[in-house]
C-alpha cells in the first residue's frame, strides 16, 4: 500500500516535471521567436538612413553613454543638437545624423 502510494507519487512528480519541461521549452521557443522577430526588425531598418543613406546612430539605455550622445549630436545636423549637447540625453531610438530619420524606441526595465 505504502509502496504503491510512493510509486504513484513519483510517477505524478515525473509527469509534472515533464509538463513543466514542455512548458519551459514552449516558453523558450516563444521568447526565441520574439528575439528573432526583433532582430529581423532591426535588420529591416538596416544601418543607413532610408532617405539620405547616412549611417544611423542607435541610442540605447545602458549602452550609449552621455559622451556618445554629445559626440553624435555635436557632429549632427539635428535641429535641437545644441540642447542635446547640453543635456547629454536623447530619447532611446535610432537617429539619422542629418535629422531626416528617427525611430524612438521604448525599453522596459
Ligand atoms: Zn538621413
Amino acid at each position: 500500500m505504502k509502496m504503491a502510494e510512493t510509486i504513484r507519487l513519483v510517477t505524478s512528480a515525473a509527469t509534472k516535471a515533464r509538463v513543466f519541461n514542455q512548458a519551459l521549452i514552449a516558453l523558450l521557443l516563444v521568447l526565441g521567436m520574439t528575439g528573432c522577430a526583433h532582430q529581423r526588425a532591426s535588420t529591416a531598418t538596416a544601418n543607413h538612413c532610408p532617405k539620405c543613406g547616412a549611417t544611423l546612430v542607435h541610442v540605447r539605455p545602458g549602452m550609449t553613454t552621455i559622451e556618445d550622445i554629445r559626440e553624435f549630436a555635436a557632429h549632427s545636423k539635428l535641429p535641437d543638437r545644441d540642447q542635446i549637447v547640453v543635456d547629454g540625453w536623447m530619447h532611446p531610438g535610432t537617429y539619422c545624423p542629418n535629422g531626416c530619420y528617427e525611430v524612438l524606441e521604448t525599453y522596459k526595465p
